[in-house]
């Protein structure tokens, strides 16, 4: 709790129109709606400010947590004493020919959306996944046969040794994984490499995706999609749904009755709940298939 007054008075003498919230609720700002209060959070514009945020956090031994969308967060009721890196306001996106160059904030719908209007395809997999580009870099996000390793042409980012361009292997990209789950890295933008297609043949497959999520997925109900990863040859959501795990609940959590892969706050769930319903699901589908299921979600506290 210490850092915070000298955070104050580093924002206040060299980032003097930086944004920052301070005890901002983290049930605000992911998709969940659990979460205590962050000390505090900034909002960066420009990656000087990221630079120096980061600058601060190292020299001040502060925890930092970087987020987009908060779709794939469950955050401790007690809160977090971390400076959290909201990156949503650097989000500006332009095509130009086949590719597509975005900022990490910008929301995966909205570069789906940009690329399908200017005629390329590649990226309707993406237009329902609710988060931002830089979060599903990190996760490499997937839906419907596709993941962003497939259209990520490159990947600029700020590590602890200064900013870099990443392509190819040096991402690391693997199932809901990328070097950005291995390593201190903040993804500041991207370039997606797409291929020309037919923009109303593209918006169509949208369409058919995002009616395809609303008639299996809890939309609802606050979550953060899938709750477990998918086990190497198995489906997480019907070994839950086999076990007869459908609407088991712990406090306000609960087992989607219409999708069992989803853990959803059906009732003013906490952390707790969810963190307990989940080793629930665990134990059962372990004692019945001898499968570990791992989360997804990433889990703070
Ligand atoms: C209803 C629903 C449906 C979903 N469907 C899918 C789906 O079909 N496929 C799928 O893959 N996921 C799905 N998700 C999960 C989620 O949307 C994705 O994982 C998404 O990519 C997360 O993006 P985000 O901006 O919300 O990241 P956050 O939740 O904010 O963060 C997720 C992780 O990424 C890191 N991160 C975020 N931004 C950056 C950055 N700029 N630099 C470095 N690290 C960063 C965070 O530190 C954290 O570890 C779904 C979630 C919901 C709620």
């Amino acid at each position: 709790m210490a850092w915070v007054g000298s955070f104050d008075a580093f924002v206040q003498s060299h980032l003097p129109s930086l944004r920052v919230e301070r005890e901002a609720k983290m049930a605000n700002y992911t998709s969940f709606r659990i979460g205590g209060s962050a000390r505090r959070m900034a909002f960066p514009r420009t990656e000087e400010e990221v630079e120096q945020l980061l600058s601060f956090c190292r020299e001040h031994e502060v925890p930092c947590l970087v987020i987009g969308k908060g779709t794939n967060l469950l955050i401790a009721d007690e809160g977090l004493d971390q400076l959290v890196l909201n990156m949503l306001e650097m989000n500006k996106i332009r095509v130009e020919g086949t590719r597509v160059y975005a900022q990490a904030g910008a929301l995966l719908s909205r570069i789906a959306v940009a690329a399908q209007q200017a005629g390329c395809a590649g990226l309707a997999f993406a237009h329902g996944i609710p988060g931002s580009l830089g979060g599903a870099v990190a996760m490499n996000a997937g839906a419907y046969g596709g993941e962003m390793r497939q259209v990520v042409e490159s990947v600029t980012a700020l590590f602890p040794d200064g900013v870099r361009t990443l392509r190819g292997e040096a991402l690391r990209f693997g199932y809901r994984h990328s070097v950005f789950t291995e390593e201190e890295g903040v993804v500041l933008s991207a370039v997606l490499s797409l291929e020309k297609g037919d923009s109303a043949a593209i918006r169509a497959e949208m369409d058919d995706f995002m009616a395809r999520r609303k008639a299996s997925q809890p939309l609802e109900y606050p979550s953060a999609g899938s709750t477990f990863k998918r086990p190497e040859g198995h489906f997480a959501g019907t070994m839950i749904d086999q076990c007869g795990l459908k609407g088991t609940a712990v406090g306000g959590a609960e087992v989607s009755t219409k999708h069992a892969g989803f853990i959803i706050n059906k009732d003013h769930a906490t952390f707790a709940d969810v963190v307990a319903l989940i080793g629930v699901v665990q134990d059962t589908v372990f004692r019945e298939f001898g499968v570990e299921l791992e989360p997804e979600v990433k889990i703070i506290r």
